[in-house]
């Protein structure tokens, strides 16, 4: 035999990864009015922050934009899996215009929440990060001055509320399910009558991929996260593999990958975000198999079986 042998590599692979039922849901939902209305079909923001995701559905006759204002009157579209502020269906509507709200249920019960807070004249602090689309959505479900954004424990600190002020507290879904128990313990601590979700709003595709993450993490030389710079939940996975003492990267693709980086690397941790498809996971596999003889294990430290219904007008 004359072939070269490769070194060998392990290759750790997280489960839960990918995508999770609201992602699903929203891509389902993209397709679902395509079939319906016919193309264009507008979608208002990146249906899920995946550009593979985008460029997918662009090609069956999506078009992404950021605003309501860019869609024209007659065209249908549809609302990202990381929910709208109130506005903006309202404004659909004031236009009659066609459309389809694929913002995640469990997004949405946040959104229920914090509208039941306010009926019970409280002030909510919300906690998440400042400029994602499913903070501006959330934050979109009251009236400005209802909700204070707190980004982290030290803010907590920073807040001028007395200290019997009537608060509640509830979470972004894509949170880092240890620093938001850090900052639940600052507000609990400094408000102790506040009151909130039994533990947090963090979805359960959240913190599966993080527990994942913990699993394969601490017997990887490296991790590597398949998901989007935008993608909240895909950037906790990086952290949470980094508090491991693993280094990690976040790659858009297999493309992404340096050789470089495997230098001196005998296992790899390897996963992916809830925007994420598994065809991007193989795409990875494959290639560190060109370098590599690659033997594959999956780790899994939970099942997941979770359905979200379609919208009812897409049902038929
Ligand atoms: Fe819904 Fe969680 Fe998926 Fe976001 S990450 S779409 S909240 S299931």
């Amino acid at each position: 035999d004359r072939q070269a042998t490769k070194p060998g590599l392990t290759l750790l692979i997280a489960a839960p990864r990918g995508f999770c039922a609201g992602v699903d849901r929203a891509i389902e939902i993209v397709e679902r009015a395509l079939e319906k209305y016919g193309a264009p079909v507008y979608v208002r923001h990146e249906i899920v922050h995946n550009k593979f995701v985008v460029d997918g559905l662009r090609a069956k006759g999506a078009i992404f934009v950021e605003e309501l204002e860019d869609v024209p009157d007659d065209a249908p579209v549809v609302f990202s899996a990381h929910g709208v502020p109130k506005t903006v269906p309202a404004e659909a509507e004031r236009r009659k215009l066609i459309y389809v709200d694929a913002t995640c249920p469990l997004v949405s019960k946040v959104h229920r929440q914090a509208e039941r807070q306010i009926e019970r004249d409280r002030h909510i602090i919300f906690i998440g990060h400042a400029g994602h689309p499913e903070v501006v959505g959330t934050m979109g479900q009251v009236e400005p001055g209802q909700m204070t954004l707190v980004e982290e424990a030290a803010d907590v600190a920073k807040l001028d509320f007395p200290r019997d002020a009537e608060l509640a507290f509830l979470t972004q879904t894509t949170l880092s399910v240890d620093d938001t128990e850090d900052v639940i313990a600052a507000l609990k601590e400094r408000y102790p009558d506040i009151v909130g979700p039994k533990a947090d709003d963090i979805c359960y595709a959240t913190s599966n991929r993080q527990a994942a993450v913990k699993q394969i993490a601490p017997a990887s030389d490296l991790v590597l996260v398949i998901g989007s710079p935008n993608s909240s939940n895909s950037l906790r996975l990086v952290e949470v593999a980094e508090r491991c003492g693993t280094a990690a990267k976040l790659i858009l693709r297999a493309a992404d990958i340096d050789p470089a980086w495997l230098e001196g690397v005998g296992t790899i941790g390897l996963t992916a975000g809830a925007s994420a498809p598994e065809q991007l996971v193989r795409e990875v596999v494959d290639k560190l198999g060109e370098w590599r003889d690659v033997r594959e294990e999956t780790l899994s430290s939970a099942v997941e079986n979770m359905v979200f219904k379609l919208p009812r007008q897409l049902m038929d």
